[in-house]
């Protein structure tokens, strides 16, 4: 496997070489220092951001006799012989996850160290343990030996028993900064004599989002490629977004110009950009501009314009892993600022555009037959609509209105829509579209048979214009997770 070679070369061996870290490796280098040593410690974070890396040189501070300063002195024999040294226990829990291997740590604990001070077990990848493993653990966690010392490291700290999580020191992990990421790589390409743009440097430190190793694998790759690392060849392998299309898209916005901020859109789309990294790179192009305005004294509505396209961004990216297609809700968001009256587009025809699965019409709308039209076609549409431009805000609010219509309805006496009602939960809310889940079946069709009077009850008391479907619990799970896959387009 090739590509690991620079990760595994320059994977730091000292304090001083891990990148990124700081409070952290202060806050150990001190417990050495200060002889205030746990039993056991947990690192958890995001995968490539240094957790084994500091476990092994914490494990080879902890057993130098020489430690200066809670620094390991690389030079006795602990030291020098540190990777195969019989007392530092090395084990991935993704493969030994089982009841088996947690005895076999049990029996082994309970003998001396051979050479070192302490028994260091490293075990990564904790979350895998099974619950009968967890269960064996405990007991070995909660009185150890007094020379054995448990550092535990996960990407997913949520899937650690709480019983676990209290026995232990937590040390909290973050993504590296770009900054930090870029420096290393340019120092790693000197020494390697490697030729690099800075540009194509910044951009990998986009591309590897806060992980050194991606950071590095990246850089790995392309110097097998080309003498050189810059935006061309990283663009051939990575696909990337520049400022330059980053500032097409703003003078799309500001232009109205509907077509091509399309279009740039899925340019980017297409060449393989992860939309993270792009709306990332967006938010801080956005504010790089907004600040000039201030500077350069531009009008105040221009500087407002930008910093709500900024906020929508910003929100956008905190709720992206919630959302089923990325580069759909990036559009729609988008697309709210552009003029719509300029344009002669309604926000319906807007809709159209970005999710071609609604150029249907939504046939309920013209027939007074309601509850024979509630077909899957219908459903299917109302759905999508319903996904299409839904937002955890737009929820919130109806479901406060919703919790209000109840009330009203509840003191108006109409048993017949309260009984529809008063059970129905709001799932996704769009600009145009509500489903609601029920769980009993019967609610559900005599919800959908009944859908005009549901609605016009509601859009009237709330001057909206929402259309709606019922679904049972399990036919909107069933929902949810198939346009899910269909959407992937
Ligand atoms: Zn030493």
């Amino acid at each position: 496997m090739n590509y690991k070679v620079l990760y595994r070369k320059y994977r730091p061996s000292n304090f001083d070489q891990l990148v990124g870290q700081d409070s952290i490796v202060r806050i150990l280098k001190n417990s050495i220092i200060e002889d205030k040593i746990a039993h056991a410690y947990i690192f958890t974070g995001p995968r490539g951001t240094g957790k084994t890396s500091t476990a092994k040189i914490f494990a080879k501070a902890l057993n130098c006799p020489n430690a200066k300063d809670g620094i390991p002195c690389e030079e006795c024999e602990n030291c020098i012989n540190f990777a195969t040294s019989p007392d530092i226990i090395e084990l991935d829990a993704a493969s030994n996850n089982g009841v088996d291997n947690i005895r076999d740590i049990k029996d082994s604990v309970l003998i001396a160290p051979t050479s070192s001070k302490y028994k260091i077990y490293i075990i990564d990848e904790v979350h895998m343990l099974s619950n009968s493993a967890w269960n064996a653990f405990l007991k070995t966690l909660e009185e150890p030996p007094q020379n054995v010392i448990f550092i535990l490291a996960t990407t997913e700290i949520q899937k650690v028993p709480i019983t676990v999580l209290s026995r232990c020191q937590r040390f909290d992990f973050n993504r590296i900064d770009r900054e930090l990421i870029q420096k290393q790589i340019k120092d790693i390409c000197k020494k390697e004599d490697i030729k690099y743009q800075d540009d194509a440097v910044t951009e990998i430190s986009y591309l590897s989002d806060g992980c050194m190793r991606d950071a590095l694998s990246i850089l790995d790759q392309l110097s097998k490629v080309s003498d050189e690392i810059n935006m061309d060849v990283l663009k051939q392998n990575y696909g990337t977004v520049t400022d330059e299309d980053i500032d097409a898209i703003y003078q799309n916005i500001v232009r109205n110009d509907l077509d091509n901020l399309i279009l740039n859109i899925n340019n980017i789309k297409e060449s393989g950009v992860d939309i993270k990294i792009f709306i990332n790179k967006m938010i801080e192009n956005f504010i790089n501009k907004a600040i000039d305005m201030k500077k350069k004294n531009m009008s105040s509505a221009l500087f407002n314009h930008i910093k709500e396209i900024i906020k929508i961004l910003n929100d956008l990216l905190m709720n992206i892993n919630n959302t089923t297609n990325g580069y759909l809700m990036l559009q729609l968001n988008l697309l709210s600022f552009i003029n719509a009256d300029e344009n002669k587009m309604s926000s319906r025809e807007i809709d159209q555009i970005v999710s071609k699965e609604i150029v249907k019409n939504d046939i309920y709308s013209n027939t007074q037959d309601a509850y024979y039209r509630v077909c899957d076609e219908f459903i299917n549409i109302r759905v999508n609509n319903a996904f299409t431009g839904a937002t955890k805000e737009l929820k919130n609010e109806f479901i406060e209105n919703w919790n209000k219509f109840i009330e009203d309805i509840r003191n108006e006496d109409n048993k017949e829509l309260l009984n529809i009602i008063k059970d129905s939960i709001p799932n996704v809310v769009s600009p145009t579209n509500v489903i609601f889940s029920t769980k009993r079946e019967a609610i559900k069709t005599l919800g959908n048979s009944r859908l005009d009077i549901v609605e016009n009850n509601y859009n009237n008391a709330f001057n909206t214009k929402y259309k709606m479907l019922f679904l049972t619990e399990s036919e909107w799970k069933k929902q949810a997770s198939s346009f899910d896959k269909n959407k992937k387009y």
